[in-house]
């Protein structure tokens, strides 16, 4: 990863943009390919911090999230990302996805999983598929014993006639006309310091240099096609809300043949809540309600769990908002079976209604307790 933007163009963090767009010049005229001297990374280097600094909104993007972070979120792409929409941008023909402006730091991290493996492409970089995410919602007991989901997509996958080739099947190649069997193109640009050239990947042969002659007829010559696929997804047990699965190669083909292999899909689940049991951490919590005399006199009870019900005696003398343990019915946790605890709060209850033999017993108990 490059330096901190900062950095990269010399200045400090509180310099202004006057100051910024000067450091800015002086590097990219100093680091310019065309010259000698110059350093083609370096002033790629250069060209991407300008784009974030040289923008006061996305500098300020850039200072609360920190290089790290707005790194990853631009390179994350966006959903539907083109990978070739960076053509004519500026310097390494990158281009932002992500305006960060309106967004708080849990946008962003959410963003991570917004797909476009094709974006973070230096021109060299054969492409990758698109990364998909998904979502899948499980009852509470599924999350504690894990259980198998399955997700509907309709992704661009490799195309099942010509598989990826683009050609008709039995058809031959000829040479891209387009990059002349390069590849690449080279697309010149006016900026402030003049023309600059740069390569990109050829958009007609997506780097291949050569085209099939009769394009196949299923996918018009993409190589990938657009399909309905059903995915199981393994659901781990002891799963907590919110929690993502990254299922590697199962998102989309890339472009064209394209020789990185497929994207991620990313599944996001989410878990429902119980009515009995809430989780905290690899424990389970609920709670059970007894009467005063129960309480006093101690007793045994059926305590709902994920495993079924368990008995579980209530000693004497047992206080308001106590709390019992049943050891190994809680959530699955690490590796093999450990399993957190089943946790029961007591609540003890006062007759609202006594009957009169009820009243008298009480009273009688009255006149024997002992002096505070
Ligand atoms: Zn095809
Ligand atoms: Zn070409």
């Amino acid at each position: 990863m490059a330096a901190d933007h900062y950095q990269t163009l010399g200045v400090s963090r509180d310099a202004t943009q006057e100051e910024i767009k000067k450091a800015y010049r002086k590097l990219a005229v100093q680091y310019h390919p065309d010259k000698e001297g110059g350093d083609e990374q370096k002033f790629k280097e250069i060209g991407e911090a300008y784009e974030v600094l040289g923008d006061p909104q996305k500098r300020q993007s850039y200072d609360q999230v920190g290089h790290e972070a707005y790194q990853s979120a631009q390179s994350a792409g966006g959903p539907g990302a083109d990978p070739f929409q960076g053509f004519g941008g500026f310097g390494g023909g990158q281009q932002f996805e992500f305006d960060l402006g309106d967004m708080d730091l849990g946008d962003i991290f959410g963003s991570f999983f917004g797909g476009g493996g094709g974006q973070r492409t230096s021109r060299q970089q054969a492409q990758r598929g698109r990364d998909v995410e998904a979502r899948v919602t499980v009852d509470f007991q599924e999350a504690v014993f894990g259980t198998e989901a399955t997700v509907n997509l309709n992704l661009e996958d490799t195309c099942s006639r010509c598989e990826g080739s683009m050609a008709e099947p039995g058809s031959s190649t000829e040479t891209c006309q387009t990059c002349g069997g390069q590849g690449q193109v080279v697309q010149a640009q006016r900026t402030m310091l003049g023309t600059i050239q740069h390569a990109t990947v050829c958009p007609s042969c997506h780097g291949h240099g050569e085209r099939p002659q009769k394009p196949c007829s299923q996918c018009g010559g993409k190589g990938t096609e657009r399909s309905k696929h059903s995915i199981n997804v393994k659901i781990p047990a002891g799963i907590s809300d919110g929690a993502t699965i990254r299922l590697r190669q199962r998102g989309e083909a890339p472009l064209a043949g394209g020789g990185a292999g497929k994207g991620d899909l990313y599944v996001h689940v989410s878990v429902r809540p119980s009515k009995q049991f809430t989780r905290q951490g690899k424990d389970i919590v609920s709670e059970a309600t007894i009467d005063m005399i129960d309480a006093a006199l101690g007793t045994e009870i059926n305590v709902p769990t994920v495993d079924g019900k368990k008995r579980l005696k209530i000693p004497a003398g047992t206080q308001h908002g106590q709390t019992f343990r049943i050891s190994g019915s809680g959530v699955p946790h690490g590796r093999g079976d450990t399993r957190g605890d089943h946790l029961v709060t007591i609540n003890v209850s006062v007759p609202k209604k006594l009957t009169r033999k009820q009243k008298e017993l009480l009273q009688e108990l009255r006149k024997h307790r002992k002096k505070k």
